[in-house]
């Protein structure tokens, strides 16, 4: 690997025990790992990292071929260290390429251009910015918006701390980051729609859509998270914070595509029309009457879908509350035998919890 080249010294008590741990963590989530001497190798698809320890201390290089994959991988390798130095404080300090970024790569200030509902609980906000061409992709479908906070006086946008993360100017003012899915994207007049849902019990999100007004500005950070597979036959399943997810990868299928889409809401006037071939149907759930998150209706929905008994290629994917997530992945992994590569079931929110609290709830594998 060549191009871009950064490298950090860390001083240790055991260097080599937080090297393994680290190295053991990544093989574990498919990294493919090597040994020469005293030195342990990462190899990425667009970064390599090395590991050894040098007298008391830690030192990593990493590798990328771009600025981009250089500030991923350093960043993904202090979060790595930290976490698993546990109660060690780690004095990270990258040298070499990328110290000289102010802010994340992924990173920008969109202006708000339009704002509709789209169904009475359901609210499109248009913004605009002129380096969207990177969310044209149905591999990596979701952002985080960065909603300030209500005391903050200007503004806080994302820097990059000397450690390789995010850093926040003001501790105290920090925004509160929350996920949210690209539905549409026009290239040609440079903007993008993201559907958000107006719900009960409103967070920060919610709150920031409910009084959003044309002319403001906010952050956005990505894209990111796994998106639609090749197959011949789809499942997808979701609740209205999945509809936008839903209703993108339907409009992208190919004709021949066949599948069903089961899409919870909270009855009929929140159904949209949606675009999809002709052998994909949809199947709308009304919870009418009951909260969000307390139904078992998605998942029953689930395990009524007929699957086709020939060979044609099965690609599921599911988007709910917690509960119903797990509920779902539990059915397609255990009884219907689908491997990693047949489907994707994820946590997009957890009753009672907000985003920040269900932190590692939010499970995606
Ligand atoms: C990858 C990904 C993509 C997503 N895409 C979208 C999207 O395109 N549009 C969208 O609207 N949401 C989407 N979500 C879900 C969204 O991030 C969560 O609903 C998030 O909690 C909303 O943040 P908040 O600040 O409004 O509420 P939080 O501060 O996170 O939570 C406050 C309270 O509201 C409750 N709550 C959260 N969401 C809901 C809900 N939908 N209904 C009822 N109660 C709720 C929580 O349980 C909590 O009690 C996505 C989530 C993920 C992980």
């Amino acid at each position: 690997m060549s191009g871009f080249v950064a490298e950090a010294r860390i001083e240790l008590d055991d260097p080599e025990a937080l090297i393994g741990l680290v190295c053991e963590h990544l093989r574990e989530h498919g990294a493919e790992i090597t040994r020469r001497d005293n030195t342990y190798v990462v190899a990425m698809e667009t970064s390599t990292s090395s590991f050894w320890q040098e007298e008391r201390s830690l030192v990593v290089r990493a590798e990328a071929a771009d600025l981009q994959s250089l500030y991923f991988i350093k960043m993904g390798i202090a979060s790595h260290l930290i976490e698993f130095a546990g109660d060690e404080t780690l004095e990270i300090a990258w040298t070499g390429d990328g110290t000289e970024l102010a802010a994340p790569p992924n990173f920008d200030v969109l202006e708000v251009v339009a704002v509709r509902d789209v169904t009475p609980h359901m609210r499109r906000i248009t913004l605009a910015g002129s380096n969207l061409a990177r969310f044209d992709t149905l591999q990596a479908l979701h952002l985080r918006v960065i909603i300030q906070h209500p005391d903050a006086v200007a503004p806080q946008w994302p820097g990059v701390g000397s450690n390789g993360l995010v850093r926040w100017p003001d501790g105290r003012h920090r925004p509160q980051l929350r996920k949210y899915t690209v539905r549409s994207l026009d290239p040609a007049a440079s903007t993008m729609d993201i559907d958000f849902v107006l719900h009960a019990d409103a967070g920060p999100g919610s709150a920031w859509a409910a009084r959003a007004r044309v002319g403001e500005h906010v952050g956005v950070v990505g894209p990111g998270g796994g998106g639609l597979k090749p197959a011949d036959w789809y499942l997808f399943a979701g609740d209205e914070t999945a509809l936008p997810a839903i209703g993108r990868m339907l409009e992208a299928l190919p004709e021949t595509a066949r599948g069903v889409a089961l899409i919870e809401v909270a009855d009929a006037a929140e159904e949209q029309e949606l675009r999809m071939p002709a052998g994909v149907s949809v199947r709308w759930l009304h919870r009418d009457g009951s909260a969000a998150g307390t139904t078992t209706l998605l998942q029953d929905a689930v395990r009524e879908v007929a699957f086709p008994q020939d060979d044609s290629k099965v690609y599921a994917w599911a988007a709910c509350e917690f509960e119903a997530f797990r509920a779902i992945r539990t059915y397609l992994r255990k009884d219907k035998g689908l491997g990693k590569a047949e489907q994707l079931v994820v946590s997009y929110w957890r009753k009672g919890k907000s985003e920040d609290e269900a932190g590692g709830d939010h499970e995606h594998d």
